[in-house]
């Protein structure tokens, strides 16, 4: 069986934990990650990949699951050193041993190499046990219009996000580049050849929202054979952690499950819809027209109900993992 999920990076990671657990066994069964890169920046000379990173380094067991991002064990003796030189941005945390990392995929991007073949290097140290496709190959970086002391400027996802911890009120996204992309090879084709399609519960604005908005994909999820399913990152009103509200707010959309749920869309009932099912948390309610809606418990604490809810996901898009 093979089960293509839409991912960000942390949401996206343990999803990908919890996935891996319930199909791992079975050699027949493939999972193929699609990963957000539109939080992909260059700095220090340095191209930074967060979401690829953060699924590598949680399925290759180098995360440091503290923080959610970066290495277990990690020292930050470059990023003093850059800051003693006053080197900018001194606001992004880059530790030694992740420095190592952006070195091999920089080296090897101004080489030649596309991401998805970079990716694939670097998985081999890590071995992920799912295929980490970036969703292209091409430049596309989301940017923010901000509004600060009265004025609006664009700036880029990782400096309101990390920087200005997304308190800046945002006006909108911009996915920079996007329209000139093509998704990363295979993308198209395992969406096409899939036996279930999940989107991870990873943010629906800049995590989903911009693997969706790359040229195909939303076609080819159209498309399908196989069973569309999206599990809510939003829980009682809320997100889990992170600051999706913020980026469901500039974009208009109330922070519900219903509300994600119609934001993403019937492939029967919409014409640009994307999905068949959507889960939602036991407690929370939705509905949304032509998508089957399913309460089940969507807390990720552990590898277990991580599982659990995969095997609820793939049951909803009409698959039996038995
Ligand atoms: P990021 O790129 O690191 O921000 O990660 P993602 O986009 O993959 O995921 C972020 C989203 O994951 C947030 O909006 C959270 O609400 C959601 N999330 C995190 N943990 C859980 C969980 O245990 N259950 C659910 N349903 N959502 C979660
Ligand atoms: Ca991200």
């Amino acid at each position: 069986m093979k089960v293509v999920v839409l991912v960000g990076g942390v949401g996206g990671a343990r999803f990908l934990v919890g996935l891996k657990a319930l199909l791992g066994s079975d050699p027949g069964n493939e999972v193929v990650a699609v990963v957000n890169t539109g939080d992909d920046v260059w700095m220090h000379g340095l191209r930074i990949c967060p979401d690829l990173d953060t699924c590598m380094y949680t399925l290759g067991g180098g995360i440091d699951p503290e923080r959610g991002w970066g290495r277990l064990d990690e020292s930050w003796t470059v990023k003093e050193e850059l800051a003693a030189y006053g080197a900018e941005p001194t606001w992004f945390g880059l530790g030694d041993r992740d420095m190592a990392t952006h070195l091999v995929r920089s080296r090897m991007l101004r080489a030649g190499y596309p991401l998805s073949a970079v990716t694939e290097a670097l998985c081999a140290r890590w071995e992920p046990g799912v295929t980490l496709l970036p969703m292209s190959d091409d430049r596309v970086e989301t940017h923010v219009v901000v509004e600060q002391d009265g004025e609006q400027k664009a700036i880029h996802f990782q400096e309101w996000w990390v920087r200005h911890r997304a308190e800046l009120p945002a006006r909108s996204f911009a996915s920079v580049g996007v329209d000139q992309a093509t998704a990363g090879p295979g993308v198209l084709d395992a969406i096409a050849t899939a036996d279930a399609v999940l989107f991870a519960p990873s943010n629906p604005v800049v995590s989903v929202g911009t693997i969706l908005g790359v040229p195909g994909v939303r076609d080819a999820l159209r498309k399908t054979d196989a069973g569309v399913v999206g599990m809510s990152p939003i829980i009682g009103g809320k997100p889990l952690r992170g600051m999706a509200d913020a980026c469901l707010t500039a974009i208009g959309v109330e922070t519900s499950a219903e509300a994600v749920g119609r934001h993403y869309g019937s492939r029967k009932c919409s014409d640009d819809g994307v999905l068949d099912g959507w889960l939602v948390h036991s407690d929370d309610r939705a509905d949304v027209e032509g998508v089957a809606v399913l309460p089940v418990p969507l807390l990720m604490t552990d590898v277990d109900a991580t599982a659990e809810m995969a095997r609820a996901a793939l049951d909803l898009a009409g698959v039996d993992v038995g």
